[in-house]
């Protein structure tokens, strides 16, 4: 286990009922709020009225940005910022999915700094602080409501990308209620779950032998899923399911699962490039691209993907090779996510061979990608080219 620090300031409300909390949470955090949600699906659930009820009993001045899209836009964050500064908001309140809060914690950065606030986004330079921030989740999938990474799309440049100013993007706190997530429909719900089990994934496949208790609380997780999912896919409005996916997908991506391991990232970045080129949800270019990365990764490490196939798809060795046990994990993954109805081919999003190159390009644009395996621009080709 390599030495850490571990620091998360995000204050949790889970359960029924928790929006009461925003009361008070609004009287800390300043009088004059900027709403933040997307196209919206919290007008239709009654999400958005519960919001407003709390805000008004807190005595909040409220002012609205709606719009915001399924892979935020620099553009709508500089949209945001200048409103922050017009109208001196004192915090931003996210009510949505990954795509709001992500999108909230830019602008709440932006707001602050002195510049184009691409060149944060982009890595040239560094955020200076951040407005506070709040959030409603609406939808279980990123971790977003309990991290303080981000990822905000260049649509005219066509790239999107990662960045974190932590400790200033953690969200102050997060109501996570899982009865304002039944409206989510399947496809939304399945594409959480993939991106949720991605994040494990992606931590999951270190070289660290000395992490039982880490690779422990991994499989525990993706045990969870893999027995939930299939039951809430058939039942979208079951609460007490909605419940376990939504307290899976904030433990994968809070800090939890990579306290001493240093994990991959490389299906993030691949999926980065592919959403940047041809706006796909992000959980759908996960599930189509992460087996392809096993079925290299398995070759030269198969005993972390044999550990898989035991301790999380109860697949038993029978005296057999790792690679053999491991290849028939990543076919009980491939089987797992066809059956809850995630796609398998990019040809499923109507993407050719025509710009394979150009969005490998990109998911290298700082070099080659990956700890567990690393990955070139032509060997991250190969992988999109497999999953055509
Ligand atoms: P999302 O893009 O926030 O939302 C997807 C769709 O779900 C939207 O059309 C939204 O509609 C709808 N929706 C949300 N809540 C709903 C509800 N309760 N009922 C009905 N519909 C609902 O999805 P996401 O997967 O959470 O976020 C994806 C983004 O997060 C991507 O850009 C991805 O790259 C990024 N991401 C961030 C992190 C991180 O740690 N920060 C990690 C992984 C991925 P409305 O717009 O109408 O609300
Ligand atoms: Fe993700």
């Amino acid at each position: 286990m390599k030495p850490f620090i571990y620091e998360n300031p995000t204050r949790l409300y889970f359960g029924e009922g928790q929006i009461r909390h925003l009361i008070t949470e609004t009287k800390r955090l300043g009088n004059k709020v900027l709403l933040l949600y997307g196209g919206g699906s919290i007008k239709r659930n009654g999400v958005y009225d519960a919001v407003m009820n709390a805000l008004k009993e807190a005595g909040a001045e409220v002012l609205e940005l709606s719009g915001v899209d399924p892979n935020p836009r620099i553009s709508t964050v500089r949209r945001g910022a200048q409103m922050c500064n017009e109208h001196n908001i004192d915090w931003v309140l996210a009510v949505g999915g990954g795509s709001v809060i992500d999108c909230a914690k830019a602008i709440a950065a932006a707001a602050v700094f002195d510049g184009d606030f691409w060149d944060v986004v982009s890595h040239k330079r560094s955020a200076q602080g951040a407005l506070p921030i709040g959030t409603v989740l609406t939808l279980a999938a990123t971790g977003s409501e309990m991290n303080a990474g981000s990822v905000i799309t260049n649509e005219e440049t066509q790239e999107k990308m990662g960045w974190s100013a932590s400790p200033h993007t953690f969200p102050k706190f997060s109501i996570l209620d899982p009865a304002y997530t039944v409206s989510v429909p399947k496809e939304h719900t399945v594409y959480g779950i993939v991106d949720m089990m991605s994040h494990v994934f992606e931590q999951y496949f270190h070289h660290d032998e000395m992490a039982p208790v880490q690779d422990g609380f991994c499989e525990s997780i993706l045990r969870a899923i893999v027995q939930t999912a299939p039951k809430l896919v058939e039942d979208l409005e079951n609460v007490e399911l909605r419940g376990i996916i939504m307290y899976c997908g904030t433990m994968a991506l809070n800090g939890l699962l990579s306290m001493g391991v240093t994990g991959d990232w490389a299906n993030h970045d691949m999926e980065h490039a592919v959403s940047a080129v041809y706006d796909i949800p992000h959980g759908g270019g996960l599930a189509i691209l992460f087996p392809h990365w096993m079925d290299v990764a398995v070759e030269k490490h198969p005993e972390r993907f044999a550990q898989l196939a035991e301790n999380v798809f109860g697949i038993k060795p029978e005296g057999r090779s790792a690679l053999e046990v491991g290849k028939e994990g990543i076919q009980a993954l491939r089987d797992f996510w066809r059956s809850i109805g995630a796609p398998t081919r990019l040809s499923d999003y109507n993407i050719d061979d025509s710009r394979l190159i150009l969005m490998a390009g990109k998911a290298t644009t700082f070099g080659p990608r990956g700890r567990f395996i690393t990955l070139t621009l032509e060997d991250i080709a190969d992988i999109y080219t497999r999953a055509l």
